[in-house]
């Protein structure tokens, strides 16, 4: 019916098409394609009435800037007999409208009398839409991409589906390397079982966003099998039957590291690097408790430089100093590694020694005023001495309150000093 009817004879048929229908045929005198027939959605596309349409080349139906590719397509349809696809822009009113544009060739067409078939749909929504998604997809990359935090997307298997830039350094893995692997491999083996039990819980449950359990309990792991602290929280995502859980990570470990070292810092003096008063005090009231739990005792011995400031008074302050950390150094030499030494204040310091009855505390006590004596502190071309006077106190599990048990080396101390200085003192 295509191949030779007219368009009074067409019309009727193609007028039911749904979509912009026209018919072409090709006027070997001109060179050109010519329009047989058009339905009125055709006449919409192309802004014409078909009374004025009929007979006109494509040039004079369709705007200049599509000539090009229309009539390529329309050529390219004629030498190769084949049908072709293309997608063409065109002003509506002021509006850029889009359709999809099929070309075929009418079966039985001859050289002499070629005619093709065009059909148009209109597709603008759907490019809008593409176009959207397109610019919500370029967003979110964007987004992903430029986070400090790592972004993980692991599928309902728990396999990596979407791993950013942020992740890539923190797990030094690239993209490529863990896409499409188990999420296991991010995480330490004892973390793995809790994990995938977490991970299953929250699949079920009806929340669909939630922290992570406390900070310092999640732990990643580096490619290179290093651990580090993680801070998570992870989000569901639900589309069909299809679930996936999307992470927010930061990486802690620098935060937890600097936080220790402050916590460290908090316990120490920082001229003699010993353990500070109030730290000791929380170590010797746990020893209190620990001694009387296992019905053990402990020793404690208090140290007190002689005649110091005439240290201070004859050298001067930093030599003062110097001696001080000589001192702390020739102690913390004389003890066990059990042993706690603590620089209670000034020239005084403390030493707890857990589960040493007092004949050995004795023998502890003697070492160190005698290393002490035998010390050579040297301070620019000279040579300076210094001796110590030791209280030292055995206490039962029975004993109670731990500020007289210090009241008590003290004034034992006192004893050494009244009684000659650098020596030990074990009774008032
Ligand atoms: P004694 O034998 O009776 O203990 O005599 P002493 O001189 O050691 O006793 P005293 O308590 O009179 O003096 C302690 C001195 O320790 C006084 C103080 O200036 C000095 N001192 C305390 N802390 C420091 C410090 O951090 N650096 C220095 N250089 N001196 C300190
Ligand atoms: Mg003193
Ligand atoms: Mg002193």
């Amino acid at each position: 019916m295509f191949f030779l009817s007219d368009h009074k004879t067409l019309i009727n048929s193609i007028e039911a098409i749904g979509a912009s229908f026209a018919v072409f045929e090709f006027d070997p005198q001109s060179v050109a394609f010519e329009l047989v027939s058009c339905n009125s959605r055709y006449e919409d596309l192309i802004g014409y009435s078909s009374a004025k349409a009929l007979g006109q080349p494509l040039t004079t139906i369709f705007p200049r800037y599509i000539h090009n590719p229309l009539k390529e397509a329309f050529i390219h349809c004629k030498t190769e007999r084949i049908a072709l696809e293309t997608e063409i822009v065109l002003d509506y009113k002021g509006q850029e409208r889009c359709w999809r544009s099929i070309v075929s060739p009418i079966v039985n067409s001859t050289d002499k009398k070629f005619r093709i078939i065009q059909t148009c749909v209109e597709i603008t929504e759907k490019i809008v839409l593409e176009k959207q998604l397109n610019l919500s997809m370029k967003r979110f990359e964007a987004v992903v991409n430029t986070a400090y935090d790592g972004i993980i997307t692991i599928d309902e298997q728990q396999n990596v589906k979407l791993f950013n830039d942020a992740a890539q350094s923190m797990f030094g893995y690239s993209e490529q390397e863990i896409i499409g692997q188990p999420l296991t491999k991010l995480l330490p083996a004892k973390y793995q079982g809790k994990h995938h039990g977490y991970i299953e819980g929250f699949k079920r449950s009806q929340v669909d966003s939630r922290p992570m359990q406390t900070r310092a309990a999640v732990q990643g792991l580096r490619k290179d099998g290093s651990e580090f602290s993680i801070e998570v929280t992870i989000s569901k995502i639900r589309i069909a039957d299809n679930v996936e859980f999307t992470a927010v990570i930061r990486d802690i470990s620098e935060k937890n590291q600097l936080l220790e070292e402050l916590i460290l810092s908090s316990r120490r003096d920082p001229l003699t690097e010993l353990y500070n008063r109030r730290y000791f005090t929380e170590l010797l009231n746990a020893e209190i408790i620990r001694s009387k739990r296992f019905k053990r005792g402990f020793s404690l011995l208090m140290l007190d430089i002689d005649h110091f400031k005439s240290i201070n008074d004859e050298y001067g302050h930093t030599c003062g100093d110097e001696a001080l950390i000589a001192f702390a150094k020739t102690v913390k030499n004389s003890i066990r590694e059990v042993d706690t030494l603590c620089r209670w204040g000034g020239e005084e310091f403390l030493v707890l020694l857990p589960e040493i009855p007092k004949v050995t505390a004795m023998i502890v006590a003697e070492k160190i005023r005698k290393n002490v004596e035998d010390l050579k502190i040297i301070y620019g071309n000279k040579v300076i001495k210094i001796t110590v006077s030791i209280g030292l106190d055995y206490f039962s599990s029975h004993s109670n309150e731990m500020s007289q048990m210090i009241n008590k080396v003290d004034q034992i101390l006192y004893r050494a000093k009244d009684t000659g200085r650098n020596k030990v003192s074990t009774e008032l």
